[in-house]
């Protein structure tokens, strides 16, 4: 995120009355320069950070994480969100994540576990290597993972529809269509937002849907977002009937939530049919999904 940016959607959500954020990613650790950048401008702007979050793969060693983090306990984080699940060991060796936790302490930051309970489970495997969600459902049984969502906040949106969609049934579309009447009122819940490096904010945690931060506090001009507008008054039914009639699309499979189908038509829309639509960002979001 850029420095100008950064200042004037910090502006931006001081008018509305918020005055504390939590930084993300991604990972935010990737850029150590923007990050510090980052800690540095909101402090400055008055602006508490509850945590910055991570999910520890930076970590190389005791010293250069304890010089890393000492850096930016001194431009003002306090709290480091670390996060630990399954999901990360696939791809986050534990003695990573240890390792981070041994220097916060050291360096006086505060931790912040997301979540602890997952603690002693991953901690059950060799720490050195990463290990496939396979093999915690040979260790803890074969519904381990269709659990998981009971025992911590997912949001069903992202990496987490394909993961879940092999656990849970999936349903027609028409049946999907048929239970999910009305709008979604979900794009208006701004209790925990998120804003992303290019300036787009997220309505409703929908990721891949965007709103450009310029443009909020403002009615949202109809012609400008014609898919949010359509989402909020007339909800999925709204929306796949304006993908079926503008853009041809149709539904070719079987999806798990009313945001599975969201989903696919966004991607349809912009991948197959290569809209590049200010709603449908960033677009990297589809190319990579
Ligand atoms: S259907 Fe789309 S807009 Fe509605 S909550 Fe799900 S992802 Fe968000």
């Amino acid at each position: 995120m850029s420095r100008d940016i950064l200042r004037l959607i910090l502006k931006k959500i001081k008018n509305f009355g918020c005055h504390s954020v939590h930084i993300g990613g991604g990972e935010p650790f990737l850029n150590l320069d923007g990050l510090a950048m980052v800690v540095e401008v909101v402090r400055s702007m008055s602006v508490n950070i509850e945590y910055v979050e991570t999910n520890s793969s930076w970590y190389k060693g005791r010293e250069s994480a304890l010089e890393v983090l000492s850096t930016l306990r001194e431009k003002g984080l306090s709290t480091l969100l670390i996060s630990m699940s399954p999901f990360h060991n696939e791809h986050v060796p534990f003695y990573k994540v240890k390792g981070v936790i041994e220097a916060c302490k050291e360096a006086n930051i505060d931790v912040f576990p997301w979540i602890s309970q997952f603690y002693p489970e991953i901690d059950a495997f060799d720490d050195r290597t990463t290990h496939a969600l396979s093999v915690y459902e040979s260790k803890y049984g074969e519904n381990y993972l269709a659990k998981i969502p009971s025992r911590y906040w997912i949001h069903f949106g992202g990496r987490a529809l394909k993961t879940f969609a092999t656990f849970y049934s999936t349903k027609d579309y028409r049946d999907i269509v048929s239970v999910n009447k009305g709008g979604c009122s979900e794009l208006l819940d701004v209790s925990h937002f998120h804003i992303d490096l290019f300036g787009n904010y997220i309505p409703g945690l929908c990721s891949g849907l965007a709103i450009r931060y310029e443009d909020l506090g403002e009615k949202l001009d109809r012609k400008q977002y014609p898919f949010l507008a359509t989402l909020y008054h007339l909800g999925i039914e709204g929306f796949l009937d304006l993908a079926k009639s503008d853009y041809g699309f149709k539904p070719s499979r079987e999806y798990l939530s009313k945001c599975d189908l969201c989903f696919d038509i966004r991607y349809y829309i912009t991948m197959e049919m290569g809209v590049n639509s200010k709603e449908l960002q960033p677009r990297g979001y589809y190319e990579n999904s």
